[in-house]
């Protein structure tokens, strides 16, 4: 038997990409972005649960103190240091902050997490509009 839950978080972001891009999402701008984390495995714990809900929250916990109302911008972003001096929130990423990278960002939170012997992180979904997303797959 294989048993996969789901938990979605939401939160509200401004980004831009620049790296070897040239459309219009060069442009700083904001999403209300929604992500969805799944977990499977084998078994069940004592209380008849893949894990408990609430417990999935910590992930919820991070998502707020790291992304929650951030500027989500490439390392070599030059707003990086105008966002920085004028005290806002930054998120700074290693590749171009898309919904794929965002998603590979919240992938690795998850694993650190929730994997352990019983809980494997299947895959994170993360939703820039209600039309356009990114899953990625352990
Ligand atoms: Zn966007």
């Amino acid at each position: 038997m294989v048993y996969e839950i789901f938990k979605e978080f939401r939160f509200e972001a401004a980004h831009r990409l620049l790296k070897n891009y040239s459309g219009k999402c060069t442009n700083n701008h904001g999403h209300s972005w929604l992500i969805r984390v799944h977990l499977q495995g084998n078994s069940l714990d004592d209380k008849d649960m893949l894990i408990d809900f609430q417990d999935v929250k910590v992930l919820k916990q991070w998502i707020d103190e790291h992304l929650d109302h951030a500027t989500l911008l490439w390392e070599d972003d030059p707003m990086i240091s105008y966002i920085r001096e004028s005290g806002q929130r930054l998120f700074i990423t290693k590749k171009n902050p898309t919904s794929e990278h965002i998603a590979e960002i919240i992938m690795e939170e998850a694993i650190l997490h929730f994997q352990n012997q019983r809980i494997r992180v299947v895959c994170v979904e993360v939703n820039e509009t209600c039309t356009t997303g990114a899953k990625i797959y352990q």
